[in-house]
């Protein structure tokens, strides 16, 4: 039987370019889907940040890499904006990536069975083929998925830069890119597309809903029979406190006495109060409005009143940055605040803390608390998308759960979280075994890519649901 052609289109991959969790996903899943079988190949811009000389590369075994050149649109530091906000010509950008991607595949006579596009970047993907490359044979048998990974980024732009798109004006319209008098590349993604997943079977069922649609929850419900959720997975070959070669100490489950001296070592680096028993609270995000760092902010004096450490790797919105700075003053030995991007400084974090900060407002999936588990660092997580389906509260009396979880997005149910975790982690043997059994716990791709290559073959026979 001839294998399954696949091509996933992403504006971000590891090891290329990353800015969140979709180049995770987008580095490591092609990876397991190569074990299982299938011709899959990845397509992403050549930024300045892709080290690898001429167009093409590979990853895993033998996943062929594309990279869409234009030094004009992609040679630049960042991939969406800088400091004074979104680039002006995205719109051309990522017109021109997904037309790239198309003619790409021509190029290099790879028809695929399905494309799996994530996110707006790639939105137009099934716009094109269904418009542009409508009667192009090349394409007859090529269906679309279309994986949100957070329904908040939809490719919004400005009416007059519909011509961009270089399509008919009759397709600004309410059924297609129109969205409040603005051109919305995510709505004309859904509507084109054969089949949309997202990234949790929980986040599934919310995005059907005002709460968590951001506007698009009725395009979606016109399209609820074609959607799905498959929980992402992680590489535990790039994430592994027993391989990790960043970290100051590796260590297992049956040696996490060198998890504790990862903690000493690292406050050490960092000038905080070195003492191996202060239970060490970590967070690593983007900082928006969408992970609940104001909740933390809010309830830090009362957290570290109680004797404890926080540490912060993150970047995002200047109000942000201005709050944690100020708490960074404040608690010199007891807060590190590094408002950065920084691959090294996360593995770092993920094996030093002892607890893991997860307090979003929505969550798709969320990588970090799975990343925390592998490090027996245990989450703090509101239940949510892609938290509800991965962090399950502990219940001390049955030894039963994974982590500590509030409910409704305030910073007292936060406060309640910590104080019920810090109770648990005055009794060291429970603690202990809390940590071990999290760092067992398996949410590596083998489960979720079979999912998808179900998921493609069901999109080929049109048997989307
Ligand atoms: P999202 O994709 O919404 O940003 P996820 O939890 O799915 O959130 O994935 C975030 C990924 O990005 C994780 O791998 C996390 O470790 C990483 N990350 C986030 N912020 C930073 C940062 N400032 N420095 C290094 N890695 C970061």
């Amino acid at each position: 039987m001839a294998k399954l052609k696949v091509l996933l289109a992403s504006s971000e991959v590891v090891p290329f370019a990353k800015t969140g969790g979709l180049a995770d996903v987008a580095g490591s899943l092609p990876l397991a889907l190569e074990e299982l079988g299938i011709d899959i190949r990845v397509i992403i811009p050549k930024y300045a940040s892709v080290k690898a000389a001429g167009d093409s590369t590979t990853i895993g075994k033998n996943v062929k890499v594309y990279f869409a050149e234009n030094d004009d649109y992609f040679n630049r530091k960042e991939l969406y904006g800088d400091k004074f906000g979104d680039y002006k010509d995205n719109l051309d950008r990522f017109a021109f990536f997904s037309r790239e991607i198309l003619e790409r595949c021509k190029r290099e006579k790879f028809a695929p069975d399905v494309i799996q596009c994530n996110d707006w970047q790639t939105a137009l993907v099934p716009v094109y083929l269904n418009t542009l490359y409508k009667y192009d044979p090349f394409f007859a048998g090529t269906k679309v998925l279309y994986t949100i990974h957070n329904m908040a980024y939809q490719g919004l732009f400005p009416k007059e830069e519909f011509p961009k798109i270089g399509l008919d004006w009759a397709l600004f319209h309410i059924n297609y890119f129109e969205f409040y008098d603005k051109v919305n590349l995510m709505k004309a993604g859904l509507v084109y597309s054969d089949a949309i997943s997202t990234v949790s079977p929980t986040y599934a069922k919310e995005i059907l809903t005002q709460e968590f649609g951001c506007g698009l929850e009725g395009v979606l419900k016109t399209r609820e029979n074609v959607l799905s959720g498959i929980l992402n997975g992680i590489d535990y070959k790039l994430w592994n406190p027993e391989k990790d070669t960043k970290i100051f100490k590796r260590y297992s489950a049956d040696s996490l006495q060198d998890k504790y001296a990862n903690k000493e070592m690292f406050q050490k680096e960092m000038g905080l109060k070195v003492d191996r028993n202060i239970p060490m609270f970590g967070m690593i995000s983007r900082l928006a409005e969408q992970k609940g760092a104001d909740f933390v902010a809010d309830i830090i004096d009362k957290m570290l009143n109680m004797k404890t450490q926080f540490v912060l790797l993150g970047t995002g919105d200047n109000k942000y940055h201005l709050i944690f700075e100020k708490i960074a003053r404040k608690y010199p030995l007891f807060a590190s605040i590094s408002l950065k991007f920084d691959a090294v400084l996360a593995q770092k974090i993920y094996a030093s803390s002892d607890l893991f900060f997860m307090p979003s407002r929505y969550e798709p999936c969320g990588l970090s608390q799975i990343i925390s588990f592998k490090y027996g660092t245990i989450p703090i997580a509101r239940q949510t998308g892609g938290l509800k389906d991965t962090v399950q509260e502990f219940d001390p009396r049955t030894g039963k759960g994974t982590g500590f979880t509030f409910i409704e997005p305030r910073s007292e149910g936060l406060l309640s979280a910590v104080k019920k975790a810090l109770s648990v982690y005055k009794d060291k043997p429970l603690w202990t075994s809390l940590a071990k059994s999290v760092m067992g716990l398996d949410y590596s791709w083998k489960a979720s890519a079979r999912e998808y290559v179900d998921l493609f073959n069901r999109i080929v026979k049109r048997q989307c649901v």
